[in-house]
């Protein structure tokens, strides 16, 4: 459920994506990826949690 709204790991150097099931969260390009989360689906949630 925590991970459930990552959708893919991005280099911010090269831009290159790679899928949250990658193991070393490190681009070949040598820099740390970040983690890109599913904004949509998240708010979805909140909204949800806030309704009554
Ligand atoms: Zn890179």
């Amino acid at each position: 459920m925590t991970y459930s709204y990552i959708i893919h790991l991005e280099c911010p150097k090269c831009q290159t994506t790679y899928t949250d099931q990658e193991e070393q969260h490190l681009c070949e390009c040598g820099s740390p990826l970040l983690v890109r989360y599913n904004m949509e689906e998240a708010a979805k949630t909140f909204k949800k949690r806030e309704s009554h």
